[in-house]
């Protein structure tokens, strides 16, 4: 029988609706800025996304938009300004950056508290640590959709594909920090599909179409496919061969409509738990 698919979309509305009635009732809403570099069309995407996710919880939304040439000293400065802003409470920094822009400068320049996609070093440390800190979106996200559908990560062995510093590498904490046991690939592990096929839980942030064909896939896994890639259609994609998967998973998020939407609805959910921590009623 095909996988049932884990329906992004649908707890991204479950969990915005929630923000939205939340923030409904706070007389100083919370605030949400993101600092884009230069004009990648990807970017403004994206941008235009969060404004409109935004929009739909009530959360103020600012963009501070700098030039592709801006320097590290400026950018810092534009962090900071926004470290000082009390009608904003998270702050997001588009990356990649260009590259004559380090990126740690900036990221240990984000005020932790203020820090919702959890890039800034200590709130890492925290996350590692299992303190009660901010989990990067897309990661918390892919938790998130688990929990929606009754997996419990607990015993189960998981794969992780890819180990990336915003997706791979924390998704893999957090699974083990849910008791999983947890294998983490990426371009140098000799044999994937072995490693795959050895997966109760397969979560795949590679960025490569095609990649996990459905003999990697064991017989009622649960597949996570966290990438958003093109096919040769241009169509957007994940990692999985879909159409083999499918027959092979109990479950399996869709590419688009998977984790995408919770990542983004995720964040609505950091910004208002900053606001709180800020004071904000
Ligand atoms: P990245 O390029 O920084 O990391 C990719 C990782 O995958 C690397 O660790 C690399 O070793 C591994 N990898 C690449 N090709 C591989 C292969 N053939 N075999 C084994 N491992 C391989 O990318 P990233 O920023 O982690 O993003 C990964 C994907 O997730 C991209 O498609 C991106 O668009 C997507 N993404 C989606 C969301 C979302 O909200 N759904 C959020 C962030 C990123």
């Amino acid at each position: 029988m095909p996988a049932t698919l884990m329906d992004g979309k649908a707890l991204a509305a479950k969990i915005k609706e929630r923000v939205r009635r939340e923030v409904e009732n706070m007389a100083r809403k919370p605030g949400l800025a993101m600092v884009l570099v230069g004009e990648d069309p990807a970017a403004q995407v994206y941008e235009a996304g969060k404004r409109r996710d935004c929009q739909q919880c009530g959360i103020y939304y600012d963009t501070v938009r700098l030039p592709g040439d801006v320097g590290q000293e400026e950018l810092t400065a534009a962090v900071e300004e926004l470290n000082r802003r009390e009608d904003i409470d998270g702050i997001l920094i588009q990356f990649p950056l260009p590259e004559h822009l380090d990126g740690r400068v900036v990221q240990l320049a984000i005020r932790p508290d203020k820090d919702v996609d959890c890039v800034h070093p200590s709130n890492v440390g925290d996350l590692i640590l299992g303190v009660d800190s901010f989990q990067p979106c897309t990661p918390a996200g892919v938790m998130r959709l688990l929990e929606e559908y009754g997996v419990s990560p607990a015993g189960k062995r998981c794969t992780m594909v890819g180990r990336s510093n915003i997706v791979g590498k924390p998704q893999a904490v957090l699974m083990m920090l849910a008791d999983s046991t947890v294998t983490v690939c990426h371009t140098k592990t000799p044999d994937l599909a072995r490693e795959c096929r050895g997966a109760d839980v397969l979560i795949t942030a590679a960025g490569c179409t095609g990649l996990i064909t459905g003999d990697m896939v064991k017989e009622g896994a649960v597949v996570v496919d966290i990438a958003i890639n093109r096919d040769s259609g241009g169509r957007l994609c994940g990692d999985v061969v879909f159409d083999q998967a499918v027959e092979k998973a109990k479950y399996i998020t869709p590419v688009p409509g998977g984790v995408g939407p919770v990542t983004r609805a995720v964040l609505m959910e950091n910004t208002w738990k900053a606001a709180a921590r800020h004071g904000k009623k």
